[in-house]
């Protein structure tokens, strides 16, 4: 495995970053001793670095991780939406209690959109920098699925990370395609900054042509690491062969694609639409008192079922 600085900092990560939107109840919603076990297996295959969120319900399962392997095994990056100092503080403070850690590696603004966006965060991004002088959080960053947030993450002094979608498709890219993306994330590496990238697989969308996906990631030589959403011991595997550019055995791969995931939405649901108004892809809709899923445009994030009040919303 190969392992890289994350621009100017002292954060040394693997290539492959251990994604664990998919683990938690937004997604496959592991037990917390099956994710220990694939927390395991990626430690075993070299990974170093797991994201995760404050809207992903991960932490006790990161928690478990770092009492049975120890907390210099992991490197976090979480984020939340947090806006202003109150929220930027119980946002830290949950991260820390739930992980039971001192320290955040990574602390980022979820879901930026632009220069407005992060302006808006100011209050935010000040008290976590206030924090990050006391050493509570090693980075600062921001994710995003628009490149003018990749563009107000480079022009920014506070932000060291930038996680921005990226994919052989463009899917999920809110403002511009791929190429217009991956302009804007090297002129971010250029300036220093530390690039992971996210839904390389489109979410798990694009699972049936991984090959074309790493292959068109792997070429990117800014990108220091690569966050991939892992469920199962045979995809840690694969994905660590794949990242060190070996090719995965024709078995392991057929195990994969036929994990191919897809949203599932229950009888039960009462049309509320707060899953529409939350999805940033604009892919639901509702037709004959139904939710529909335009799945060429769905990335399988998950965040719709956050808001489901009926939890009715699966990835299966
Ligand atoms: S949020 Fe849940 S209950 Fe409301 S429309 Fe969406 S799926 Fe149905
Ligand atoms: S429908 Fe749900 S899972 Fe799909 S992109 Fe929208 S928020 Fe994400």
């Amino acid at each position: 495995m190969d392992y890289n600085y994350l621009g100017r900092t002292d954060l040394k990560v693997s290539k492959l970053c251990y994604g664990t939107l998919t683990i938690g109840p937004l997604q496959r919603n592991l037990s917390i001793e099956d994710s220990v076990q694939l927390f395991e297996e990626a430690i075993n295959n070299g990974i170093n670095f797991f994201d995760t969120a404050e809207l992903y319900k991960t932490y006790t399962h990161l928690r478990a991780g770092i009492e049975c392997f120890g907390r210099n095994k992991f490197i976090i990056s979480t984020k939340s939406y947090a806006y202003d100092e109150e929220t930027a503080k119980r946002s830290l403070d949950k991260a820390l209690n739930e992980m039971k850690t001192d320290y955040i590696d990574i602390f980022s603004l979820h879901e930026q959109e632009s220069e407005h966006t992060l302006r808006g965060h100011n209050k935010a991004i000040e008290y976590f920098y206030k924090m990050k002088e006391e050493g509570i959080i090693k980075a600062l960053g921001l994710s995003t699925h628009h490149i003018a947030g990749v563009i107000a993450g480079t022009k920014s002094s506070y932000i060291d990370i930038i996680h921005p979608i990226i994919n052989v498709k463009g899917l999920g890219i809110q403002d511009g395609t791929i190429d217009e993306m991956l302009e804007a994330v090297k002129n971010a590496y250029e300036a220093g900054k530390g690039i992971y990238a996210m839904k390389i697989l489109g979410g798990g969308n694009l699972i049936n042509m991984s090959e074309e996906c790493f292959d068109f990631v792997l070429i990117l030589k800014y990108l220091h690491s690569i966050a991939i959403g892992m469920q199962s011991i045979e995809e840690i595997k694969a994905n660590a062969l794949r990242i060190n550019n070996i090719k995965i055995p024709e078995a392991l791969k057929c195990s994969i694609n036929s994990t191919q995931r897809k949203l599932h939405i229950d009888t039960w649901c009462e049309q509320c639409c707060q899953c529409m108004k939350h999805c940033s892809h604009g892919a639901l809709s509702i037709l004959d008192n139904k939710i529909i899923v335009d799945e060429t445009k769905c990335v399988l994030c998950g965040y719709c079922s956050a808001w489901c009040p009926q939890f009715c919303i699966k990835i299966i």
